[in-house]
C-alpha cells in the first residue's frame, strides 16, 4: 500500500511520512498511566489523541498492533529517580496495599477511557508482570558494559553513548534544566548526573511493598526499563511508532532509547509522536497537585465526556490547550447543535458513491497531514451542509466516526427525544429559573465565584445547567 500518513516526528524534528518496517503493518507503543491516582483530563488528552492516531492509521488501511504498559512499580515522584515512590504514596494516602491501589486505578483508567470512546490497546501489560524480562535486559546491559553497580543499585552509564540526548529538542533542554532544579536529592552513586536506575536494591523506602529476587539482590525495577522490555516482548526489536505526552520526551523516552538500542545494538523506533499538554488557567495540570480535574468531576457537573473528546479534537495535538469551563460550555453548544442536525438526517435514498469517495478523501487528507483533527471535523461540518442526499451524509458521518468516535447520531437522537426538563414540577422549575437569572446577574457583574456557587447549588439538587448559544439550558441529572 502507498505510505502517505505523515506526522511530526520528535526524533527528526520533521513532519515525516510513516514508513513501517513491515509493509502494511504498524507496531505502536504507548506509555500507559502510573496507577496511583485517577487520570486527570490532561493525561486523557494524550490518550484521546493517541487513540485518534491509532484509529486514523487503521482507517487509511494499516494493520495496527498497539501495546500499552501500566506503571504499577518503580515510578518515583521525580522522573529522574528521586523523591517518593508514587505507588507507595497512593497506598499510604488510602490505607490500602500497593496492589489494591494499582487494580483500583487501572479499572478507573479504563472506565474513563470507555466514557471517552478510547479503544483499549490490543495488549495491556502491567509492569509487575514482566520482572524476568527486566532482569534479563539489565543483565545484558551489564554484560555489554553499558551499566554498572553502585551502592547496591544498577545504573545505566550515559557516558557510554555518543549521543545520549537523541531528541536534542528545546523540550529536552528545558526539561533537563527543570530536572536539575528539582533534583535536590542528588544520588552520589551516579557516575554522571543523567545516569538512571535500572534496578533498585538499596531502596530509600524501608517499607517498599513490591520486591523481587534478582542477581543484584532483592529489589525492584527502575521506571524506564519497563517500556523498553514490554514493547519488545510484544512488538519485537523494531518498532514503528512510540507515543506519549511531551513531558515523557526527557528523561523517560531518552532513557528508553538509550537502554533499548544499547541492548539490541541497532535502531529501535523510527517515529516518535508526542502530545502537548492540557493546562488549566493556573498552569500545567498535575496529579501531584492533589485537587485535579477528572472525567468523573466533569460528568458530575453535567457534561457528556464526549464533549471533552470533541474539545480535544478541535485543537491540534502539538499545541498546548487551555481548559476552562467556559470553553467547555461553548463546546457543549457546538456538539449538541451538530449532534441534533446529524440525528435529523433520514436514512433514505442510495449512497452516492462518487460524493462519498470525494469527502472520504478530504477527511483522510486532513488526518494524513499531521493528524489535523480540527480540519477533519470541518470536513464533517461540510458533509452535513453538502448538496447530497441524507443516506450519503449518514454513511460518511458513520464512516468518519470510526476515527472521531463522537457518537453524534446516537447522542443527537437522545437529545431530540428527551425534552431537557420533561416531567419537572412547577415549583422546582420556578426555583431553577430564578437561580439561572441570579447566576446571569452574577456573571454580568464578573462575580464568577457566585455564578459557580449557583451552578453547584443547582447540581446538588440534581439540576445541571449549560450555557449554549441559544441561552442557558437546564436538565435533571
Ligand atoms: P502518568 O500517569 O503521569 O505516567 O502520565 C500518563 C500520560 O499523560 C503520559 O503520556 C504523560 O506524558 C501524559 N500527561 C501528563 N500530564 C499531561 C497534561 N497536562 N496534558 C497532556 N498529557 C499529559
Ligand atoms: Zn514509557
Amino acid at each position: 500500500m502507498e505510505n502517505k500518513f505523515k506526522f511530526y516526528n520528535t526524533l527528526t524534528r520533521n513532519i515525516d511520512t510513516v514508513i513501517p518496517n513491515v509493509e502494511g503493518k504498524i507496531s505502536m507503543y504507548t506509555c500507559g498511566p502510573t496507577v496511583y491516582h485517577f487520570a486527570h483530563i490532561g493525561n486523557l488528552r494524550s490518550y484521546i489523541m493517541e487513540d485518534v492516531l491509532e484509529k486514523s492509521l487503521r482507517y487509511v488501511g494499516y494493520d495496527v498492533k498497539r501495546v500499552m504498559n501500566i506503571t504499577d512499580v518503580g515510578h518515583l515522584s521525580s522522573d529522574a529517580d528521586t523523591g517518593e515512590d508514587k505507588m507507595l504514596k497512593g497506598a499510604k494516602r488510602e490505607n490500602k496495599t500497593v496492589m489494591e491501589i494499582a487494580q483500583f486505578y487501572t479499572d478507573a483508567f479504563f472506565s474513563d477511557c470507555e466514557k471517552l470512546n478510547i479503544k483499549r490497546p490490543d495488549v495491556v501489560e502491567p509492569a509487575t508482570n514482566c520482572i524476568p524480562e527486566f532482569i534479563h535486559m539489565v543483565s545484558v546491559l551489564l554484560d555489554k558494559g553499558y551499566a554498572y553497580e553502585a551502592g547496591g543499585n544498577v545504573y545505566f552509564d550515559t557516558s557510554k553513548l555518543e549521543d545520549y540526548y537523541v531528541f536534542s529538542s528545546a523540550v529536552e533542554k528545558e526539561q533537563l534544566l527543570e530536572g536539575v532544579r528539582a533534583d535536590v536529592d542528588v544520588d552520589d552513586n551516579k557516575k554522571n548526573s543523567n545516569d538512571f536506575v535500572l534496578w533498585f536494591t538499596k531502596s530509600k523506602f524501608e517499607d517498599q511493598a513490591l520486591k523481587w529476587d534478582s542477581p543484584w539482590g532483592v529489589g525492584y525495577p527502575g521506571w524506564h526499563i519497563e517500556c523498553s522490555c514490554i514493547s519488545m516482548k510484544h512488538l519485537g526489536e523494531y518498532m514503528d511508532i512510540h507515543c506519549g505526552g511531551v513531558d515523557n520526551i526527557f528523561p523517560h523516552h531518552t532513557n528508553e532509547i538509550a537502554q533499548s538500542e544499547s541492548f539490541t545494538g541497532h535502531k529501535w523506533c523510527n517515529h516518535w509522536f508526542h502530545v502537548n499538554h492540557l493546562n488549566d488557567q493556573s498552569g500545567k495540570m498535575s496529579k501531584s497537585k492533589g485537587d485535579f480535574l477528572t472525567v468523573s468531576l466533569i460528568e458530575s457537573k453535567g457534561y457528556n465526556p464526549l464533549v471533552y473528546r470533541m474539545f480535544c479534537l478541535q485543537s491540534h495535538y502539538r499545541k498546548p490547550l487551555v481548559f476552562s469551563y467556559e470553553a467547555l460550555d461553548n463546546m457543549v453548544a457546538a456538539y449538541n447543535k451538530l449532534a441534533k442536525k446529524v440525528a435529523e438526517l433520514k436514512n433514505e435514498g442510495e449512497v452516492d458513491q462518487e460524493v462519498f469517495a470525494q469527502y472520504r478523501a478530504k477527511f483522510e487528507d486532513a488526518l494524513c497531514n499531521d493528524l489535523n483533527t480540527s480540519m477533519a471535523i470541518t470536513v464533517l461540518y461540510d458533509v452535513v451542509k453538502a448538496d447530497t442526499n441524507d443516506a450519503t451524509k449518514l454513511a460518511l458521518i458513520n464512516d468518519f466516526d470510526y476515527v472521531l468516535s463522537l457518537n453524534l447520531y446516537e447522542e443527537g437522537k437522545k437529545l431530540s427525544e428527551t425534552p431537557a426538563n420533561a416531567g419537572v414540577d412547577a415549583e422546582l422549575e420556578a426555583f431553577v429559573l430564578a437561580k439561572i437569572e441570579e447566576r446571569a446577574a452574577a456573571k454580568k457583574a464578573k462575580d464568577f465565584a457566585t455564578a459557580d456557587a449557583i451552578r453547584d447549588e443547582l447540581l446538588a439538587k440534581g439540576v445541571a445547567i449549560k450555557d449554549t448559544r441559544e441561552g442557558v439550558k437546564w436538565e435533571l441529572v
